[in-house]
């Protein structure tokens, strides 16, 4: 794993919220431009991992620091040494499980995880081999405009 600030690779890291400031675009570019919407998603606090000479660095009143001639905020949850130790192991297991979770939202390949329902009897049971092919590709065509499952 590798500090978000610095990129040093680390045997023992820091959980912190963190943002990376970044410049604010132009306003003349408008709040739904793409250097606008780019500019509030990297502006957010996410969940990272820091080292501790950088975790040591921010962690003073205001939650800021300069490293490597960028500057990073922590957010107040963050500070006064609460920002939890993580193993590697324990950071290998939380992206699992964060890269899970953003899964089961609903990314791209949502469609993919979904069960393959059972051959209805009107298909499984058809004697006509391209009568059966066709209500088969009439069955995936359905499937495929059908809206994703919700939820578990
Ligand atoms: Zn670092």
């Amino acid at each position: 794993m590798n500090c978000f600030c610095c990129g040093q690779e680390m045997a023992k890291a820091r959980k912190v919220k963190i943002r990376r400031c970044v410049p604010f675009p132009s306003a003349s570019l408008g709040p739904n431009s793409a250097a606008h919407v780019a500019y509030r998603e990297a502006m957010t606090y996410k969940w990272d991992v820091v080292c501790q000479t950088c975790y040591e660095l921010m962690d003073n009143v205001v939650g800021a620091a300069d490293i490597a001639s960028k500057e990073f905020h922590l957010a107040g949850s963050s500070r006064r040494n609460r920002a939890r130790w993580l193993t590697k192991q324990q950071y290998d297991e939380w992206r699992l499980k964060d890269a899970d979770k953003r899964f089961l939202q609903g990314g791209p390949l949502m469609g993919w995880l979904q069960p393959i329902p059972e051959l209805p009897a009107i298909i499984r049971d058809e004697p006509d081999a391209a009568r059966k092919q066709a209500l088969f590709d009439e069955l995936l065509a359905e499937g495929r405009n059908a809206k994703p499952m919700a939820g578990k």
